[in-house]
């Protein structure tokens, strides 16, 4: 079936990120505050997922976050500190003008409004998308199959029509369960081969 909609992830495929970031600037602050916090992050990883699903507010959030850092970091600190850890992928980023001419394009990423408002809402790539399916938006978080519904959904098109695009192996997989066809983003060229092997015109 030939492709008429291309949905990619942000984190790692349009977006490289790295959370060590946080942690370096967490430990200037407080010596060893940064380890601190990301052990009790990965510890209440749900914190995180119940975050990027929009079950927890802002506010509710950072809460817990206040904790987490000892109440050594203002909010708003720390909202700078936790999502200025991406960079482009110019690579990727580049391939998105022309694709558009002959697809509809779509993100769809397990994010959060922090993440957004102040890491990554202004980068002009996004422009080249019809619309932005979010997960804290969505109220569903990748692989869940409802945050791959609301895609769907709204495309209205076959599931044999969307080509997904993720870094995450279980979220490509997930994609693939409901009919899309999808890649696990591995690297640039590897993600180009894999878009030519389909003969995507870009
Ligand atoms: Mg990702």
């Amino acid at each position: 079936m030939p492709v008429s909609a291309i949905i990619f992830d942000l984190g790692n495929v349009l977006l490289p990120f790295d959370y060590s970031i946080v942690i370096e600037k967490l430990n200037e602050k407080s010596s060893g505050l940064g380890f601190r916090y990301a052990e009790k992050y990965k510890q209440n990883y749900n914190v995180h997922r119940d975050y990027e699903k929009g079950l927890m507010t802002d506010s509710d959030f950072l809460d817990v976050i206040m904790e987490w850092t000892e109440n050594k970091v203002e909010r708003e600190t720390f909202c700078k500190y936790f999502s200025r850890i991406f960079s482009v992928n110019e690579r990727i980023a580049s391939i998105l003008p022309e694709l558009s001419k002959n697809y509809r394009l779509f993100l769809l990423s397990n994010t959060s409004n922090i993440h957004r408002i102040y890491g990554w809402n202004d980068y002009s790539f996004l422009q080249n998308f019809e619309k932005l399916f979010l997960s804290y938006q969505v109220g569903a978080n990748k692989p869940e199959k409802e945050i791959y519904q609301a895609v769907t959904n709204y495309t209205k098109l076959p599931y044999g029509e969307h080509l997904f695009i993720d870094d995450v192996k279980e979220y490509a997989d997930a994609a693939k369960k409901l009919g899309w066809d999808a890649i696990n983003f591995l690297s640039e060229q590897q993600c180009i081969d894999e878009l030519k092997k389909r003969n995507i015109k870009f």
